[in-house]
């Protein structure tokens, strides 16, 4: 089956007892045992639950691996891989990750024993030299939130190998519909399912998927023995929006494409980085390893965090909204907004600059998103 029909139908069967073509969401915490020792396959829906089942099926299929494991929110799937690990043992992570991850390692599992080095991954040889012999878990995103660095994920497959540690992909601003990591000789991904797998802001979620059956029998006792399980409501949702995952990924990423082009041709933008424009350091590795580079541009504007807030309150079209990968485009200006407890000095060496603004391209027409953007960009 091509990717395009996997999406739209993987793992979906009519419903046995009506034919319903959309699988029911089966809302129930429990479930009767016909006697003692025997039930249908589910007795507690922390342990499992049958429209859960079917989502992590589809979502499985979708990214061709043998198991997915769902949690409720993409956080609680990064929290769940490094669950895998132990006091004393330490992670190379990608440097610009989601402020979110880099929250949960600094000030959650440092505390629980855990050490972590932060190295831009885009340099493979970075992650070689942060290698220690307590390492047991290099942690990728690519691209990054919100620099969009790319990294290479053959090369670092083969430093994880070459070491015998596990390699962890975020891969949520891809989309297996861009980019399948599991492909590249990556152990194990991770997608927060609340941006462009479910794809209209309408619930928080994540999974994690791997083709390793012991890892996976790890993260099924993960899930039910922690509980950070999404509801079964929320997993319907899910599997209604992956339906279109194709399709709008082709418009986020044409969109975007328009978007980076017009804004690279501005007088009052200094620098646009997206991954589909050659002058993009990751652009080649990209081209290679990606089927299309995507939705989320960032771009520098001249005239720092005043002329970022300016813009951010003259946008009518584009939301201004923290979350990214829906329908809708959402335009947040980190130094003000996502990254404003970073203290500046660390925010500058991070590269994130007083005017950069994050632009999530959402599948409205690219022309009423750059018209915006225009009329935003002309008042300042
Ligand atoms: C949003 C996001 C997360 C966290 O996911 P939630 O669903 O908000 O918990 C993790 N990684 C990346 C790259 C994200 O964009």
């Amino acid at each position: 089956m091509h990717f395009d029909t996997k999406v739209v139908r993987w793992g979906i069967e009519p419903d046995p007892s009506t034919g319903a073509i959309v699988p029911p969401v089966y809302q129930s915490a429990t479930y009767v045992l016909e006697q003692v020792g025997r039930n249908k396959g589910f007795d507690y829906t922390r342990s499992s639950n049958p429209t859960r089942q079917t989502m992590e099926r589809c979502l499985a299929g979708i990214e061709g691996a043998a198991h997915a494991v769902a949690f409720a929110s993409g956080m609680s799937a990064v929290d769940s891989v490094l669950k895998l690990l132990s006091a004393g043992d330490h992670v190379v992570s990608s440097d610009d990750v989601y402020g979110g991850v880099s929250r949960l390692f600094n000030q959650i599992l440092t505390r629980q024993g855990l050490s972590f080095t932060y190295v831009d991954s885009s340099e493979p040889a970075r992650v070689s030299q942060a290698i220690r012999p307590q390492t047991r878990l290099i942690w990728v995103e690519t691209p990054t939130n919100p620099l969009l660095k790319i990294t290479d994920l053959s090369a670092i497959a083969s430093i994880a190998d070459q070491h015998d540690i596990l390699l962890g992909v975020d891969s949520t601003f891809a989309t297996p519909a861009l980019l399948r990591p599991l492909d590249f000789g990556c152990d194990i991904v991770v997608h927060s399912t609340t941006k462009y797998m479910s794809g209209h802001n309408q619930l928080i979620g994540g999974v994690v998927l791997t083709n390793n059956d012991e890892l996976a029998d790890r993260f099924h006792f993960f899930q039910k023995s922690i509980g950070a399980v999404p509801s079964p409501f929320d997993c319907w949702l899910t599997l209604m929006g992956v339906k279109t995952l194709s399709l709008r990924m082709e418009r986020h990423c044409a969109n975007a494409m328009k978007t980076a082009k017009f804004l690279q041709q501005h007088p009052k933008v200094a620098r646009v980085t997206y991954p589909g424009l050659p002058s993009h350091p990751g652009h080649s590795v990209a081209s290679r390893q990606m089927k299309n580079f995507g939705g989320m541009i960032s771009f520098e504007l001249k005239g720092g965090i005043p002329a970022g807030k300016k813009l951010l309150n003259g946008v009518r079209l584009c939301s201004l909204a923290e979350s990214l990968g829906a329908v809708e485009t959402m335009i947040t200006h980190p130094a003000t907004m996502t990254h404003v407890d970073v203290p500046r000095q660390e925010r500058l060496t991070r590269g994130l600059t007083d005017g950069l603004v994050r632009l999530s391209v959402g599948i409205e027409a690219a022309d009423d998103i750059i018209q915006d953007l225009e009329q935003a960009l002309e008042s300042l």
